[in-house]
C-alpha cells in the first residue's frame, strides 16, 4: 500500500512509518520543508494528490512547545497548523481521480470533558466547551469528505491519549526532571491521565489503513480512542514512573503554579484528564503490545 502522511516527519510520524515499511508499504511524507521521501503542502496544492491507497494527518505546531508562550499567535498557529493541512489533504482527496481506500485523521481526548469519574468511549456525546475542544471540533469538521467520496474512502478519527516514547511527547520533557529527583504529581493527582504508548498509536493507525474494505459500509467518520486499556490517574503514572527510575516523586506541582507556568487553557491537559475507555480500539480487533503503564514505561527506560 503506498500511505501519504502529512506530519510524518514528527514523533508520531517517524514511529508510524517505520512500522509501515516493515510491514512492506511505501511512505511519502507531507512536509513543509522538501527532501528525500517527501512532498511539500504547496506540491500537493499545485499538483494534487499523489497516487495512494492510504492517507493519514499527523501535522500540528507542538502543544507543548516549552519555547512559545501562551498567547493569540501560538493559539492561532495551533489551529491553522491542524485544520489548514487537514483541509489540503480533505479536499486534495474529494479532488482525486483515484483517491484512497483509508483516510485517518489523528486529532486528541480534548474533546471529552475533564472529570474525575465519567468514563467517554468512542460513542460518547461531546459539544465544545473550551479553546482545546472547540481545537478537536473544527479539526475533525476539516477531515469530513463529502458523500460521494465517503462512499469509496473509509474515514478514521483517531483520537490519543499523551503519547509516550522516548523520542518525542511528554516524556522527552519529563524524563531529565524526574531523573534529578524533582518529579512529582501535577494538580491534585487524582485526575485520569489517558496515555498511549506511540507504537502502539503506530499500530492503531496501521490497523486502522489495513482494515478490510468491507468496513466501508460503517457510517462515516469512525472514530477509534488512541489511549491504553489501562486507566490511570496522574498519581499512578508519577509513582511508577519514578519506582522504575528509582527516583523520589515527593514534589507536587499545584494546579495554579502549571497555570502561571504554561497558561490554563493547555495546562488543563495535565491538571485535570477524561478517564478515556478504547472501546471500538479493543471491539477491532487491535492487540495492544503496551496495554499497562510498567509495560509501556520499562520500554521507555530500558531503550
Ligand atoms: P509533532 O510535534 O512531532 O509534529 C508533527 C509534525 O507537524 C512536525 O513534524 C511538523 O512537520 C508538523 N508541524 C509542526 N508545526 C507545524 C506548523 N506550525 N504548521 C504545519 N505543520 C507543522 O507531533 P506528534 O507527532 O507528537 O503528534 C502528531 C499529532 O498527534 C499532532 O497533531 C498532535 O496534536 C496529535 N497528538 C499528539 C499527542 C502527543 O502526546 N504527542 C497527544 C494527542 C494528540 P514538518 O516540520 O515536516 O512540516
Amino acid at each position: 500500500m503506498r500511505v501519504l502522511i502529512g506530519g510524518g516527519s514528527g514523533f508520531v510520524g517517524r514511529e508510524l512509518t517505520h512500522l509501515l515499511r516493515s510491514k512492506g508499504h511505501e511512505v511519502t511524507v507531507i512536509s513543509r520543508q522538501p527532501g528525500p521521501g517527501k512532498i511539500t503542502w504547496s506540491d500537493l496544492k499545485s499538483k494534487g494528490l499523489p497516487p495512494c491507497e492510504g492517507a493519514v494527518n499527523l501535522s500540528g505546531e507542538n502543544l507543548m512547545n516549552p519555547l512559545r508562550w501562551w498567547n493569540e499567535s501560538y493559539k492561532k498557529d495551533l489551529f491553522s497548523s491542524r485544520i489548514d493541512t487537514t483541509k489540503a489533504l480533505s479536499e486534495a482527496i474529494a479532488a482525486a481521480a483515484c483517491p484512497p481506500h483509508c483516510w485517518v485523521l489523528v486529532s486528541g481526548v480534548a474533546c471529552y470533558k475533564p472529570s474525575l469519574t465519567a468514563e467517554y468511549t468512542e460513542d460518547s456525546e461531546w459539544t465544545p466547551f473550551d479553546f482545546l475542544s472547540k481545537l478537536v471540533k473544527e479539526w475533525e469538521a476539516a477531515a469530513l469528505l463529502p458523500q460521494s467520496v465517503a462512499k469509496t474512502t473509509r474515514q478514521v478519527i483517531v483520537r490519543p491519549g499523551a503519547v509516550l516514547g522516548r523520542d518525542g511527547g511528554a516524556m522527552k520533557q519529563m524524563l531529565l526532571p524526574f531523573w534529578l529527583g524533582l518529579g512529582g504529581t501535577l494538580g491534585s493527582g487524582r485526575q485520569p491521565f489517558p496515555w498511549i504508548h506511540v507504537s502502539d498509536l503506530a499500530g492503531i493507525i496501521a490497523h486502522a489503513l489495513e482494515a478490510p474494505v468491507d468496513s466501508a459500509a460503517l457510517p462515516p467518520p469512525q472514530v477509534y480512542n488512541g489511549v491504553a486499556p489501562a486507566l490511570n490517574t496522574n498519581y499512578e503514572f508519577t509513582k511508577e514512573l519514578g519506582r522504575l527510575m528509582r527516583r523520589p516523586t515527593i514534589f507536587p506541582v499545584p494546579a495554579f503554579a502549571m497555570n502561571a507556568l504554561i497558561g490554563s487553557e493547555r495546562a488543563v491537559i495535565l491538571t485535570e484528564g477524561q478517564r478515556v475507555v478504547p472501546q471500538r480500539t479493543l471491539e477491532s480487533g487491535f492487540q495492544y503490545q503496551y496495554p499497562d503503564l510498567t509495560s509501556a514505561l520499562k520500554q521507555i527506560l530500558g531503550s
